[in-house]
């Protein structure tokens, strides 16, 4: 896609830092560095996020995501990691090359200042049971 940032970054046209890269993927340091270390994992084949790819990329995808974010904590002495991705604009996407957000997570504050939280909704049984029926 030509006016696809993060196929211009996979084609060398824009540089990034880079923290893995194979055949099929890349994985940069976030340029926002929300937190120290915070990487995406980019599969180097253009789809605009999980809704368009195919199976196997994703489960490739979040294999490597699996191993990167365990060195990620383990070299960068992080606490806890999250796995973040997001897909159009309702859920948050801004670059619609797919990708998954690695986040290190660190107890020390002054480091780490993300905060998300699931702030719970009005639900009733009846509500449960008519999502679970659809
Ligand atoms: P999204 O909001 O689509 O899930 O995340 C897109 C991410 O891409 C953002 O966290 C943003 O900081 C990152 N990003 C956007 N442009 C660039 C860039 O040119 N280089 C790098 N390394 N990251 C970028
Ligand atoms: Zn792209």
């Amino acid at each position: 896609m030509n006016d696809c940032i993060f196929c211009k970054i996979i084609a060398g046209d824009i540089p990034s830092y880079k923290v893995y890269e194979d055949d099929d993927f890349l994985a940069i340091l976030d340029i926002t560095q929300t937190t120290k270390g915070h990487t995406l994992l980019i599969p180097k084949k253009h789809t605009t996020n999980i809704l368009d790819t195919d199976k196997e990329t994703v489960e490739k995808a979040y294999g490597i995501v699996s191993d990167l974010a365990k060195k990620l904590v383990d070299k960068l002495d992080a606490q806890g990691v999250n796995i973040i991705q997001n897909n159009n604009i309702a859920a948050g996407q801004t670059v619609f090359h797919f990708h998954i957000h690695i986040i290190p997570r660190y107890e020390d504050k002054n480091n780490d200042s993300i905060d998300i939280k699931f702030h719970q909704t009005q639900q009733d049984f009846q509500q449960l049971l008519d999502l679970i029926n659809k």
